[in-house]
Parts: structure tokens; C-alpha cells; sequence
């Protein structure tokens, strides 16, 4: 009964603070209180307030709703970033997830308050949310508009950024020479895979919209065995490689669209070559996986699948011998050879 009782009591606490929890985080994040604290840390709370730009009242209430949930720290009214802020949350943290915490704001959050829609419709909610009907999710939604592009170009980044590493090193590819990673947006993932793999050189192949602002992701970037190829995988010749990159690509669509994806593939390959698929599997155990299938149903056309659909579809075009790794990590890596 003490172990219910205790079950109970912290499900009505995550279910009462959620909302505010999740607010909280976002609109710190926005207003810009972490990068003040990063740049000038121990300021009190009418100090953060004349920063932001806020009023003094406000100010103390998000401090202390930053302070009980970890983020920030305070000493005799003097706030500071926690270590977790510090790597997550200032956005110039080589592992800050800013960007992607604006896209859940600004993005997610709208498409979830349709969630009971999405659930009796089957469909992704950008209509209902944004008002505008979406034929394709990418050059319709997100890249018609400079400021939500880079929004979610920064939250592809943020992601990429924190898992790219466990997705490059997952298996051993010291025999594939030459990768291109389809839809690989900002080249985050690349540039893991080239710094875990000297030998090998990727072209990120993605639509014009992203390719134009590859730049503005590594200004300074020295490293040439990343190139920027723009194209639409669905259309357009793909770039030769023997091994091709899907890091969270299949799982934007539904499975006529896969095979199209998949055919191409199949037909650019010769045996040997291989392809790396980087998804959250579905396992029916951890609620991330589950959650996350909830969050492709309200943003995409497509879907989060098993590892057994994954083999399945690509057994279609030729591909087998498939490996699975469980990074644990967010993406899990998939590897299946062209026989
Ligand atoms: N692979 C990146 C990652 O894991 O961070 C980005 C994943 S994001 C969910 C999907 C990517 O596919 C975007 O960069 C998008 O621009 C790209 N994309 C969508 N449709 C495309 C198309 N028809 N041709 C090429 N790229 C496309």
C-alpha cells in the first residue's frame, strides 16, 4: 500500500506540475536566462529581470521554478547555471538542446494541444495547429519561412549534436570509404562520422532550402572531407557512396514513401555496400521509444517502426546481414548490407 500510495502521489505530482514544468523550461529558455547567467552569473532576480526585460515579479517566479527543477542554483538570492544548464541549456554548449527546446515550444507544443485529433483522424496535426495545409512537411511547413526554418535546422542540430557520436561509432564501418548521408541537414551527423572515421569522406544530400545554410552551422569548419550535394532524394540522382545515411529520414514517412527512398537506394548500391538507418526503434518496453511514436504521429506523415519492419522493408530492395545497436541514446543505429 506504502509503494501505491507512493506510485500514486508522484503520478499526481507529474501530472499537476507537467504543463508548468514544461513552460517554465521553455520560457527561460527563450527569454534568453540561461545564455544572461552563462555570460554573468550571480545576478539577483531585479538584476536577471532588467536584462530580460521583464517585470521584477515575473522574474522571480521563473528563477524559482528554474531553481526547484535543477536548472539554475541560488545563493542568498544570487542565481547561477547548474552544471545541466551549462550543457544543455546555454545555447553556445557544444551539447546545447536550445534549439530544440524553441522547436518543442513553438512547434510541438501547438501540434500536442491536437493530440486527440491526431489519435481519431491517424493524421499529423500541422493544419489544425498552423492553419495551413501541408502536402510536404519540409518545403511547405517548416522552409517557407527563413525564422522556422532555422528553428528547425537548429533543433535537427541540437539532436544530432548529442547523438551523433553514439550513431558514428556504433559498428565497426572502417570499410566504407565513402558515405552520403540523405537529408542530413546541418552535417552535424558528418562531421561526427569523419572525426570517428579518418579514412572516410560524406556528402550530405539534402533539399536546397538546408544546403544553402550549410555555412551558417560551420562557419569555421576545416574539415573538406564534407561536402553539401543539394537535391530531392525522392526525385533526384543520389551522389555515389557505399554506405548511405538515414538519420531519422524514414521515419518522416509513410511506407509507399520508404520504398520509393529505399528503390533509389537499392539501385545506387552494389553488393557490399550497406545502409545506417539512425531511429528510435519502437520496443514496446521504454516509454521514450513509445513517446516518441506518439510525436511522429502529430508532426509527420510517417511513424516510429520495430526493428523487425525496418529489416522487413529493407529486405525489399536487397539489403540484409542487419545489425542493431541500442546506443541508448535516443537514436538506436541500424546497419543492413546490400547482398
Ligand atoms: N538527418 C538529420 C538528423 O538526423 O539530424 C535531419 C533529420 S530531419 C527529421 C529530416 C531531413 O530530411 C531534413 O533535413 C529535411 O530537409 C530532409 N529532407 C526532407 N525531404 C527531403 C527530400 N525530398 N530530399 C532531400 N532531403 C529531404
Amino acid at each position: 500500500t506504502v509503494k501505491t500510495l507512493g506510485y500514486i502521489s508522484h503520478f499526481v505530482f507529474v501530472f499537476i506540475t507537467f504543463p508548468t514544468l514544461l513552460q517554465a523550461l521553455f520560457t527561460a529558455s527563450k527569454m534568453g536566462v540561461f545564455d544572461l547567467l552563462q555570460r554573468k552569473p550571480g545576478l539577483d532576480a531585479a538584476q536577471v529581470a532588467q536584462e530580460i526585460k521583464a517585470a521584477v515579479k515575473g522574474t522571480e517566479g521563473l528563477l524559482g521554478a528554474c531553481v526547484s527543477l535543477g536548472l539554475l542554483q541560488s545563493k542568498e538570492k544570487f542565481y547561477k547555471n547548474t552544471d545541466l544548464a551549462t550543457r544543455y541549456l546555454w545555447s553556445d554548449s557544444p551539447f546545447s538542446l536550445h534549439g530544440y527546446i524553441q522547436h518543442c515550444n513553438e512547434t510541438l507544443w501547438p501540434l500536442f494541444s491536437h493530440l486527440e485529433s491526431a489519435v481519431r483522424e491517424g493524421t499529423n496535426q500541422h493544419e489544425r495547429a498552423f492553419g495551413k495545409k501541408a502536402n510536404d512537411l519540409f518545403q511547405d511547413t517548416y522552409y517557407n519561412n527563413q525564422s522556422v526554418k532555422l528553428r528547425f535546422m537548429n533543433a535537427m542540430h541540437s539532436i544530432a549534436k548529442v547523438t551523433g557520436k553514439a550513431v558514428a561509432t556504433a559498428f565497426d564501418l572502417s570499410s566504407y570509404k565513402t558515405a552520403c548521408d540523405l537529408g542530413g541537414c546541418t552535417g552535424a551527423i558528418a562531421y561526427e562520422l569523419t572525426k570517428a572515421h579518418p579514412e572516410m569522406s560524406v556528402t550530405v544530400f539534402d533539399l536546397p532550402e538546408v544546403v544553402e545554410m550549410s555555412e551558417h552551422f560551420h562557419p569555421s569548419h576545416t574539415d573538406n572531407r564534407v561536402s553539401f550535394v543539394a537535391g530531392d532524394f525522392f526525385k533526384d540522382e543520389l551522389p555515389k557512396a557505399d554506405l548511405y545515411i538515414l538519420a531519422r529520414i524514414l521515419h518522416d514517412w509513410p511506407d509507399e514513401k520508404v520504398h520509393i527512398l529505399l528503390k533509389k537506394i537499392g539501385d545506387a548500391c552494389t553488393p557490399g555496400c550497406a545502409v545506417l538507418l539512425a531511429e528510435t526503434m519502437l520496443d514496446g518496453q521504454t516509454a521514450y521509444s513509445a513517446l516518441q511514436g506518439l510525436n511522429m504521429l502529430a508532426q509527420t506523415e510517417g511513424m516510429e517502426r520495430t526493428e523487425s519492419q525496418y529489416a522487413d522493408l529493407l529486405s525489399k530492395h536487397g539489403f540484409g546481414d542487419t545489425r542493431v545497436v541500442r546506443t541508448m541514446n535516443f537514436l538506436d543505429a541500424f546497419l543492413a548490407v546490400k547482398m
